[in-house]
C-alpha cells in the first residue's frame, strides 16, 4: 500500500521515496514507491507527471491500494522525486474551482453534477437538469465571491454513523472511509482528488458556454491560470479585430454588422453584372455546342451563365472556377438530354454529379486543357 504524501500536504513538489517494485508494461516502467505525492488519475483530474530520480513519470494511475508511476526508466533503491508541480497545481486549481461551481449551483438549480472532464485548455461540467441563463449568470457571480472571502478548504473524514450527519454531494457509492471535501457554505461533497487550501488560490472562474446535453446541460468553464491564458488570447484577438476594422474595441459587434452588410450588397451589385456581361457574351453565340470557362466564378454563375447560352447553342456548358482548385460545371440545353454528356463528362475529368434532361450540373477535378480535350472530342 502506497503512502498518500498528497493527503498530508498537497503543495508537496519534492520527497525522497524507496523504489518498492519496477516492471515493464505497456506504456512504460511501472513504478511502485513506499510513498508518494505522485496523485493517481481519478475523479476527472488527470494523473500526475514529473520524475523519478533520472526517470521521467509520464502518468500515474493507481491500483488497488498501490500507485503507479509509468515512467521511461528503470529504477531502483532510493530515489529523489520531483513533480510537475505547475501541472498539479493548475489541476487543483481546475478541480477546486469544479466544486465551487457544482456546490452553487446544486444549490440553485438543485441538480446534481453527472460528469466531469478536464480538458487541455477548458473543463466540462454536466448537470442533470435544465440551467436558465440568469441561473447560470448568478452561479458564476456567486464562484467568483466565494474566491474573494478566500474561504478554506478542508478534508473532513467523518466516522460512519457520523456519515449520516453529512448533507453532501457524491458521485458514486464509496467503500471504506469517506473523504469529504468542504468550502464552507459553498460545497460539501465527497471527494478524493487534490485541491487547493484557500479558495482565493483559484483566481477566477469563468463560464464560457452552456449547451443542451442529455437530460440536462453541459457548462463549459475557465478557471485560474487557464482563464487568464484564454483572457489574454481573446484580448489579442478583440484587439486585433479592432485593429482591422479601425473601431474602438467596445464597438467591434457593430463594424462587423457593418462590414457584412456591405459585402452583402457588393456581392448583389457583382451578381448583377456578371449577369449583364453573360447576356452581352452569350447574345454573340451560336451553333451546335459551346463551352465557357468563368475564372474564378461559382457553381450559382455557371448554372445562369449556361442557361442563357442554351438559348442561342444547341449545348452549352460553362466551367467555373480555376485550375488548381477544380471547376465547378453546369451543361444545359433545350434540344438534347444532356444526362450523358454529365456521366461522360464525369468519367474523363474526375467528376461527380448529375441532374434533368435539360440540365447537369457537378464539379471536376482536371485543368482546363482536359476539359477542352474532353468537350472538343464529343458527338452530341
Ligand atoms: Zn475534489
Amino acid at each position: 500500500m502506497t503512502q498518500r504524501l498528497y493527503y498530508e500536504n498537497q503543495y508537496t513538489k519534492n520527497f525522497t521515496a524507496t523504489v518498492v517494485s519496477c516492471t515493464e508494461g505497456k506504456r512504460g516502467f511501472e513504478i511502485i514507491l513506499d510513498k508518494t505525492a505522485f496523485f493517481p488519475e481519478g475523479g476527472g483530474q488527470p494523473g500526475d507527471t514529473g520524475f523519478i530520480g533520472n526517470s521521467e513519470v509520464i502518468d500515474t494511475v493507481e491500483s488497488g491500494d498501490d500507485i503507479i508511476h509509468i515512467c521511461t526508466k528503470a529504477v531502483s533503491g532510493e530515489v529523489d522525486c520531483r513533480l510537475d508541480f505547475e501541472k498539479r497545481f493548475t489541476n487543483m486549481q481546475q478541480h477546486t474551482g469544479e466544486h465551487i461551481f457544482s456546490g452553487i449551483i446544486h444549490s440553485i438549480c438543485g441538480c446534481d453534477n453527472v460528469g466531469f472532464h478536464m480538458g487541455e485548455h477548458s473543463i466540462t461540467v454536466d448537470f442533470n437538469c435544465a440551467v436558465t441563463q440568469e441561473q447560470l449568470d448568478e452561479a458564476e457571480t456567486l464562484s467568483n465571491e466565494a474566491i474573494y472571502k478566500n474561504i478554506p478548504v478542508e478534508a473532513v473524514y467523518p466516522a460512519d454513523d457520523e456519515l449520516c450527519n453529512y448533507d453532501y454531494r457524491s458521485k458514486k457509492e464509496i467503500k471504506g472511509q469517506v473523504r469529504l471535501t468542504r468550502i464552507e457554505g459553498v460545497d460539501l461533497c465527497a471527494c478524493c482528488g487534490t485541491h487547493v487550501a484557500f479558495t482565493g488560490e483559484i483566481g477566477i472562474i469563468k463560464v464560457i458556454s452552456m449547451a443542451n446535453y442529455k437530460s440536462g446541460v453541459r457548462i463549459t468553464l475557465q478557471i485560474g491560470r487557464k482563464a487568464l491564458a484564454d483572457y489574454r488570447e481573446k484580448n489579442i484577438s478583440v484587439h486585433e479585430i479592432s485593429a482591422l476594422l479601425k473601431a474602438k474595441t467596445e464597438e467591434i459587434t457593430p463594424a462587423v454588422e457593418r462590414v457584412l452588410n456591405q459585402l452583402q450588397k457588393s456581392r448583389y451589385k457583382y451578381s448583377l453584372l456578371k449577369k449583364e456581361i453573360f447576356a452581352v457574351k452569350a447574345n454573340d453565340t451560336s451553333g451546335e455546342k459551346f463551352i465557357a470557362f468563368d475564372d474564378g466564378g461559382e457553381a450559382e454563375d455557371a448554372r445562369i451563365f449556361s442557361d442563357m447560352l442554351a438559348e442561342k447553342v444547341g449545348v452549352a456548358a460553362v466551367f467555373s472556377g480555376n485550375d488548381e482548385n477544380g471547376y465547378k460545371y453546369a451543361i444545359t440545353s433545350r434540344t438534347t438530354d444532356v444526362r450523358n454528356i454529365g456521366k461522360e463528362l464525369n468519367a474523363a475529368c474526375s467528376g461527380r454529379g448529375g441532374g434533368k434532361p435539360d440540365m447537369v450540373q457537378g464539379s471536376v477535378a482536371a485543368k482546363r486543357e482536359e476539359i477542352e480535350n474532353f468537350w472538343n472530342n464529343i458527338n452530341l
